[in-house]
């Protein structure tokens, strides 16, 4: 079964003796947009980070192909070489980035100490989460086949490359009623695959959902599998009649959109920070700033709404400035 990388999942893995321990004055945890551009603004104010890039290096946008609403690229760029560019520019300026993912946090006291593959512990006067959020998928080999060949679960991201043709979303809640209206913008016709028979989104968006023409919504299905020759061409669903009485379904589409929510990835952090009902971590508003003073959280693992590459940049800013401000009030 295809499972989308997780920062948690690791975390009982590996972990064995403690072999070192390193004091550092600044760890950035997670290397997405939010955990570089925190690089670069710490580096370049001498707070010399150090970088643990966690289980998937660049994070979420590495797995997108074309990003062309970064502001700066004119041309567009790939997520993957974006990444690799920021990481540059981070090190440029001496960020030390490394291998290896967070597996456990102790914020009980003034410095702040996290375990490295079990095995390692760095102490840090400050610590800025950037360990941003996952999204769900439903299970289906297909899904990793088509990775970049028409399923995305990015529709303000992806959807650009399905001007004019036919794509399905999947979810009824906020995130699948928003895909399908901002897709709904740009394709020939949505189809909105719905597993009950009622929505569970905001009543102005289910309303609004309804009422946009070239969304049909597709109650009661489920989807077990996409086809198509090298690229997404379709999608096979089974559609629930009744009791024991079922339908398979099959639909011509170019895109395959997942809305069925993301998981920040914030569960080590749990005991500590405080998160909402889902996981997002909580700061102060207007702030990059936790409850715990030294540790401060950026990016889409505090970002429920947006969960834009460069808002999570802007957010790696204000977490690098919010830690270079709570050093120098703490050393004056
Ligand atoms: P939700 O958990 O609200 O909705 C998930 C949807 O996906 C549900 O319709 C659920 O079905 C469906 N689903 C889950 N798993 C599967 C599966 N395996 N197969 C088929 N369907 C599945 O997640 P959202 O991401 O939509 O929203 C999360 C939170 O973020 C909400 O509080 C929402 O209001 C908020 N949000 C706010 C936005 C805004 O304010 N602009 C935008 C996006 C989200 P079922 O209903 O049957 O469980």
């Amino acid at each position: 079964m295809f499972k989308p990388l997780d920062i948690n999942e690791n975390k009982e893995k590996n972990m064995g003796e403690i072999t070192d321990v390193e004091r550092v004055k600044c760890l950035i945890i997670g290397s997405g947009p939010a955990g570089y551009t925190a690089a670069i603004y710490a580096a370049r104010a001498n707070l010399s980070p150090v970088m643990y890039e966690g289980l998937q290096p660049g994070g979420q946008l590495t797995t997108t192909t074309e990003v062309e609403n970064y502001p700066g690229y004119p041309e567009g760029v790939t997520g993957p070489v974006m990444m690799e560019d920021l990481k540059k520019q981070a090190e440029r300026f001496g960020t030390d980035v490394r291998w290896g993912m967070a597996t456990k946090v102790d914020f009980s006291g003034e410095i702040h100490k996290v375990w490295i593959d079990g095995s390692k512990i760095i102490e840090s006067e400050v610590v800025i989460i950037a360990t941003g959020a996952t999204a769900k998928y439903l299970g289906l080999e297909d899904e990793k086949k088509y990775a970049g060949g028409g399923v995305s679960a990015c529709a303000t991201c992806d959807g650009f490359f399905y001007r004019g043709k036919d794509v399905a979303v999947v979810g009824g809640g906020d995130t699948a009623t928003e895909e399908a209206m901002y897709l709904a913008g740009l394709c020939r016709k949505v189809y909105l695959i719905v597993r009950r028979d009622e929505l569970r989104a905001s009543k102005v968006m289910a309303e609004r959902t309804m009422k946009t023409p070239n969304i049909e919504i597709l109650w009661k299905h489920q989807t077990v599998g996409l086809f198509g020759d090298g690229v997404v061409e379709g999608a096979t669903l089974i559609k629930n009649k009744g009791e024991a009485d079922e339908e398979e379904v099959k639909i011509k589409i170019d895109g395959f959109f997942l809305g069925i929510g993301h998981k920040p990835n914030s569960d080590i952090f749990a005991g500590y920070i405080d998160t909402d009902e889902i996981g997002y971590i909580k700061t102060i508003p207007g702030t990059s700033k936790t409850k715990i003073p030294g540790v401060f959280a950026c990016g889409d693992v505090q970002d429920s709404i947006y969960r834009q590459a460069v808002t999570a940049a802007g957010s790696g800013c204000m977490a690098a400035i919010d830690a270079e401000r709570y050093l120098s009030e703490k050393h004056s």
